[in-house]
């Protein structure tokens, strides 16, 4: 049996798509036990909420089970807004020791929530999956609180059968990802079979069961890991840099082994060198019966994991969100100095000279949206954390090249004054909290730009085009002479200079007719009357000459290396054709 003395709280983060029902599942956890201060009541954190091991066996409605579990409690990240909990790190692991996918069992699985999964995943995060909002089948008659079981075992058979489908839905696009997962009462081994609960946040069925299976993945799997020292120095993550009124830049951190002080050395991870600092408060939120205080937060002189607190501190401004932070002493200084700083530079940016501009909230999801653009192959200028700033964008649209004159965000807000400027800017802004779709969008754009520019070339290019001088057609000798014309390949059109087969220019088409109607272009193969402006039928022309449209060596040398493959085939041969007289005299013609 392990020793209860030294288990910290487990924290546990929710995750999900926006409006799955995170906040209400939350809500409904907390219950209504916020407002009191009494003895074993939940505790308001920064970004947190504490729910102590008391009120979770009430909430089960079994009090036997208080001697089984030996956790404190369980701390729920509780600010939903932030994204990615799933790249928030504690020592190369996630920082959340267990989690709570929500899904709305109606909708299924969105990819955001899909590609959460897979960072639970790659970090081996014991996680359990509530279906939620099953209020909503038709015909549901809820039992309000009741274990999953109880109401589903009250509900019409219709109804049970109608659930039974739309569960079976989520298990089958679990198991698509990789995921074994059943019903959770049906489950016998949680290491390899992820629990699925059925649930409503609204009228609370389900909910208790959740609660119980969170205890019993954090039996199971953590009591290793929730060993803790809390007299040690302290250990956390940064979950977010943010200014204060008041108080300048201060930090939002959960801290998760150890002991932190007001004093206290402080080191931080950042892009440069990491920070090194003192604490000069710590914050926690006013307890509700306070609030009406105009203070927020309530400064305490010492906290122990594990905690969501807020810190003030000076030079905090070059810090990240998803960073380690941790107390050192004049011992142990440089050993974390250098340890953080690798622990950061592990994360891999490496970056490009020219190339697109990425954010992201913390230094975990930058490091995922890093790899997957490389994957693309797509060139990165410059990575960095945070929200999208007036700095940013005038930097970005700095940049000439408009393939590169773009700022791609991960779940990262655009500040309101970057949004104005980013309106009356050229640059092209990409914002999602979806890797794969930012990757498509950009992609889907840039395809578009090249379209677009293929087509405002083919628009203004010459191109190349082969006709000849009938027999027996000469209708006029000149100014301007008028012949009829065959099109070899290519097609002819007005206002084109025309060549002889020795490259030499010997006239301009000034028009086109066919059966006595003008006509702005010829195709292949058909026979017209072309007015030639500057030759003399007989001198520079003559019957069954044949004559080559005039293609500038700028154009000759963006058709065959820029846009050959949006030319037709007999295109293709009229512009060999018309090198090879030009290269002739000259090799390196249009190279
Ligand atoms: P979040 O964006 O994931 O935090 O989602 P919310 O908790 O804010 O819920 C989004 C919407 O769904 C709100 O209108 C909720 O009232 C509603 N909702 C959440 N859970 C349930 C549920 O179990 N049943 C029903 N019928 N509605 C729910």
């Amino acid at each position: 049996m392990v020793d209860k003395k030294n288990l910290r709280t487990p924290i546990v983060s929710v995750m999900g798509h926006v409006d799955h029902g995170k906040t209400t599942l939350l809500d409904k956890i907390r219950g209504s036990s916020v407002a009191a201060g009494e003895a074993g009541a939940i505790t308001q954190h920064i970004g947190a909420t504490e729910v102590p091991i008391d009120v979770i066996v009430e909430k089960c409605g079994n009090p036997s089970l208080r001697e089984r579990f030996v956790v404190p409690g369980l701390l729920f990240i509780d600010t939903p807004g932030h994204h990615a909990f799933t790249s928030l790190r504690s020592r190369g692991g996630a920082l959340a020791d267990l989690a709570i996918v929500v899904v709305d069992i109606n909708e299924g699985f969105k990819p955001q929530t899909i590609e959460s999964l897979q960072i639970l995943k790659r970090f081996k995060t014991p996680f359990v999956v509530v279906a939620n909002k099953i209020d909503r089948i038709h015909g549901w008659n809820p039992v309000p609180n009741a274990s999953f079981l109880v109401s589903y075992n009250k509900q019409a058979e219709h109804v049970q059968q109608y659930l039974d489908n739309k569960f079976y839905e989520v298990i089958g696009e679990l198991f698509n990802i990789g995921f074994n997962a059943d019903r959770y009462d049906r489950i016998k081994d949680f290491q390899h079979t992820i629990g699925v609960i059925p649930i409503s946040g609204h009228t609370g069925e389900g909910i208790s069961d959740v609660l119980m299976v969170l205890l019993g993945l954090a039996q199971k799997f953590l009591e290793a890991n929730l060993q803790y020292d809390a007299s040690g120095p302290g250990v956390a993550t940064v979950l977010e840099v943010k200014e204060e009124r008041g108080l300048g830049t201060t930090v939002d951190l959960i801290l998760y082994d150890g002991m932190l002080q007001k004093g206290d050395t402080i080191v931080l991870g950042s892009l440069g060198e990491p920070i090194q600092t003192k604490v000069r408060a710590i914050l926690k939120p006013r307890p509700l019966s306070e609030i009406k205080s105009e203070e927020k937060f309530q400064q305490v002189d010492k906290v122990i994991a594990a905690v969501g607190i807020k810190i003030s501190a000076p030079n905090l401004d070059g810090a990240l969100a998803g960073t380690p932070l941790r107390v050192a002493t004049a011992e142990t200084i440089d050993k974390i100095v250098k340890d953080i700083k690798q622990e950061v530079d592990a994360v891999h940016i490496d970056t490009d000279t020219m190339g697109i501009t990425i954010k992201a909230d913390t230094i975990g999801s930058l490091e995922a949206l890093v790899n997957e653009l490389k994957k693309e192959e797509i060139a990165i200028r410059k990575a960095d954390v945070g929200d999208i700033t007036h700095r940013d964008i005038v930097e970005v649209s700095a940049i000439e090249e408009s393939q590169y004159s773009v700022l791609v965000g991960f779940n990262v807000k655009i500040l309101p004054d970057a949004k104005e400027k980013a309106q009356l800017s050229n640059i092209k802004l990409f914002v999602n909290d979806v890797i794969y779709r930012l990757i498509d969008d950009y992609k889907d754009w840039i395809e578009e730009q090249k379209e677009l520019s293929e087509k405002n070339i083919s628009e203004t290019i010459v191109k190349p085009a082969v006709f000849q001088i009938m027999r027996d057609c000469i209708f006029r000798q000149s100014k301007p002479a008028v012949v009829g014309v065959r099109i070899r390949s290519g097609i002819v059109r007005t206002n084109t200079e025309v060549t002889n087969s020795d490259g030499v220019v010997v006239g301009k088409i000034k028009g086109l007719q066919l059966r006595s109607e003008n006509i702005g272009t010829a195709r292949t193969g058909m026979e017209v009357a072309m007015a030639i402006e500057g030759p003399t039928v007989g001198r520079q022309i003559k019957e069954e000459d044949i004559l080559y449209v005039n293609v500038p060596e700028r154009h000759a040398k963006i058709l065959e290396h820029e846009i050959s493959d949006s030319l037709s085939a007999d295109e293709l041969e009229a512009l060999d054709v018309f090198l090879d007289i030009k290269r002739k005299d000259n090799p390196f013609w249009a190279k």
